[in-house]
Parts: C-alpha cells; structure tokens; sequence
C-alpha cells in the first residue's frame, strides 16, 4: 500500500477503508511512515473529515496500538467516566466512590491535565502517599478489593495516541472532530470498561465552547463506543462558569470531600449524581438515571460515599485520614481577596479566564506545579454581589505574585455584574444515546 496515495485519496475528499486506515496508523508507530506524511495526512481529515465507520476505524486501529486491559477477571460489567475537559470538574472524585458503592465497578483510566482544565491525575496527587502508577493486574486487583480504582495512563495504553497528538500539536489539527473523539475513545476502548458515561462540556472553558460542535463530539463518541460494543451515554453539560467553587488540585480535592460530606455545591453535587445515574442505569444496576441518580443521592446522603472514597484512598497506599482532616492536604501559604468592584448581580464568570488564572498561579518559576494553588470562585452566575464582597480568593504559595495586578483585572473581566438578575445557565442540556439504542431508560 503507498502511503502517498491514501494521503492523496483523503486529500480528495474519498473515504478510506479499514485497511488502509489500519495501515496508517501501525506505520506510523513502527516508524515506516515518517511525521511529514503523517502530518499530511492529519491536515486532509481536518480539511476533508471523515465518515463515522473511518472514524469508527480509525479508533480502533488506535486502540489496539499498545495494551488493551483486561477487566474480564472482575466478573461484572466494570464502568468508567470521561469529561472532555472542564474548569473545578471535580465529578469524578465525587461520582466513581458513590457508583462503587452502589455495587458497581469503578476502572478509570486517566491522563494529565490538558491546557486550562484540571486533570483527575494531578487532584489525586494530592493525597499523601496515594499512587496512580497501577499496572493493568494491580488495577484488576484494587477494583476487585474495593469496587473502585483509578489509574494513570501508562506508556503502553495507546501510544499511537500519543505520538498522533504531539504532532497536531504542532501542525493545528488538535481541532478537528474525528481525530478528536478517536484520540479519547481510543484511550476509552484500550481502557476495557464495559460502561462508559461521556460528559462533553460546552460553553466558554471548554474544549469545543459552541454547543452544536459539542453535539456532534458526543454524539460521535457515543456512536464509537456503539460500534465497539461498549454501553454509552453522553451527558451534555454547561462549562461556560466553573464548576463548584474550587478550581486547582488540592482545593478541588476538598471540594470532593465536603461534598460526598453533603456539604459541597449544588451543581457539583448534582451532575455527579447525574453522571453516576447513568453509569448504574448502563450496568444494569439501576432500572433508569433518574432512578440511578435517586439511589446515589441516598447512599450520599447515608456518607457511603465518602467511607467508599476513604477506602479508595487506603487502597491506592494514601493516607485515608484526609477524609476526617482535610487540613493533611496542601494549603496554600497565602489567599489574597479580589473584590467587587460594584453592587448586583453576577451574570456570568468565563470559566475559561478563572482557569488560566489558576493555571498560572500554580505554575512555579522551576516548571513545577503548585498543588496547593487555585482559585475558589465566591460568586456565581445569579447570584447578587455587594461592592467590596470578595469575587474570588486567590490561593498562592508566593505573597506577592510579580504579575499579580494583571490577574486581579482578569478577574475583573471574567466577572459580569449587572443591575437585575439573570437566572444561571442549564447546568445538564441534553444526554445524547447511540442511534441503536432503542430504551433510552432515562
Ligand atoms: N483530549 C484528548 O485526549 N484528545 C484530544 O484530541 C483532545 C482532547
Ligand atoms: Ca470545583
């Protein structure tokens, strides 16, 4: 097969079958087939698109580049979660411990964070003592004891993935839908769960802000994950404010806590419950979400959560005593206050910006990251503001950040305070099924 003339083809606007996107893409991993045609390659589909059987395709050639897991040994369906990307998304500390302890399995698989979004990897780091680096049969072994595990990704889950993103990286094709939703459904497919429940953001901090791209990524995967046999749903869900109050990696592991305590926001509290409806309804663990959804607020509300969590944490070697005492965890040295500049009623806080600012402050000048750093957010979409009330606080390892003037105006910018009040947005827009489908069971 010459690789030029499946470039070509794309290049012209033709689909390609499975064998020649299978050969692309173990050339590419075995070297045969050099980034510059790659690259060549990534740009048609940015430009040509791909059908969904290519994309369907293109998934699994991806996944089947390195280790599949085997959850097989679990001996029940085993589920997972994935969100493509939010700001202060802490719903998977919240959601896999409450879906554990409604007796379903919990195996996620998770990479690092991705631009100004937080990632599940970097919170749990947190955790004193607490370790992501399980190889498949540790991973098999911890769900087994406890119902639930999460695991970084290793080298060897897809790393056709990885060298496929590095190089739209570097030649802006990160943006195109198919290679998109083969980049994280091939991590999903390679990560075995028989379950999986998408929560596709959309809204200014999100990967694709527009709801219509964010429909067509979730309705993509939700049909990838059809083709490959796994049980899905996608849970559309807002991303334009952060989510919770808490953003960075020990805060949000805080937030985790008070909420499983009964104690954490509204809306954390309620699309993890949401997420988690789906993953019992998608196990046969419950009849439908809303069903599901009831179950878990009850098991939340009885703190088997928070006891599955400290278990979890046990079992993954970290200190479970950061349950009773979150003061274990990082704190930051400093929290500086930005205040209101006016009176009313805050209508809208651009989770995007509130995630660059907590992104810089945990940046260190040696390249590391602070952990302790963030930005918990005093006000949301709808609710009212007094001049001088604190919009955010500022969590800092350093007294006097040098660009610390500069973040106190892009606070000011991402808050929108007016005169009357306008209701916050839909935290849940839609839940997208597969076309195959046919009892939704929502
Ligand atoms: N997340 C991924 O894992 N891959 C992408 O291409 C974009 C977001
Ligand atoms: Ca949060």
């Amino acid at each position: 097969m010459r690789t030029v003339e499946l470039i070509r083809k794309k290049r012209d606007g033709k689909s390609l079958n499975t064998d020649e996107i299978r050969h692309l893409i173990e050339g590419y991993c075995a070297g045969t087939i050099p980034d510059v045609q790659m690259a060549a390659f990534a740009s048609a589909v940015y430009f040509r698109g791909m059908t969904s059987r290519e994309t369907l395709d293109l998934t699994k050639a991806m996944a089947s580049s390195g280790e599949r897991v085997d959850l097989s040994p679990i001996g029940r369906p085993v589920a997972d979660k994935h969100s493509t990307g939010g700001v202060g998304d802490t719903t998977t500390l919240v959601a896999a411990p409450l879906v554990a302890a409604a007796g379903v399995p919990v195996a996620k698989m998770s990479g690092g964070a991705l631009g100004h979004t937080g990632g599940t990897i970097d919170k749990l780091s947190c955790i004193p003592r607490l370790h992501t680096d399980l190889p498949a049969a540790q991973l098999v072994a911890a769900v087994r004891k406890t119902n639930i595990a999460i695991a970084a990704q290793t080298e060897d889950l897809v790393p056709a993935d990885e060298k496929l993103y590095r190089l739209r990286h570097a030649t802006a094709t990160v943006e195109s839908l198919p290679l998109i939703a083969s980049s994280i459904m091939s991590k999903k497919l390679a990560g075995g769960a028989d379950v999986l429940v998408l929560d596709v953001k959309t809204g200014g901090g999100a990967l694709l802000p527009e709801r219509p791209q964010a429909v067509q990524l979730g309705q993509l995967m939700v049909d990838i994950a059809a083709g490959a046999g796994v049980r899905t749903a996608a849970v559309l869900s807002d991303m334009s404010q952060p989510l919770g109050r808490a953003v960075g990696n020990s805060l949000e592991v805080r937030e985790a806590i008070a909420t499983l305590s009964g104690e954490g926001p509204a809306d954390l509290e309620e699309l993890s419950l949401v997420l988690g409806g789906h993953m019992l309804a998608l196990a046969g663990a419950a009849p439908n979400a809303s069903a599901g959804r009831g179950r878990l607020a009850r098991l939340l509300a009885d703190g088997y959560g928070l006891q599955k969590f400290a278990r979890f944490v046990d079992n993954q070697g970290g200190d479970p005593a950061i349950v009773e005492d979150p003061s274990l965890l990082p704190a930051a040295a400093h929290r500086i206050r930005v205040a209101s500049p006016k009176t009313g009623y805050i209508t809208a806080v651009d989770a995007r910006t509130i995630g660059e600012i907590a992104s810089t402050l945990a940046r260190c000048a040696d390249g590391t990251t602070d952990l302790a750093a963030g930005v918990v957010v005093k006000g949301k979409a709808g609710e009212r503001v007094q001049q001088g009330q604190p919009l955010v606080w500022l969590h800092t390892g350093d007294p006097q950040p040098a660009d610390l003037e500069q973040i106190i105006d892009r606070v000011g910018q991402a808050f929108v305070i007016e005169k009357s009040p306008v209701g916050a947005p839909p935290l849940i827009h839609e839940v997208l099924h597969s076309d195959d489908d046919a009892d939704h069971g929502s």
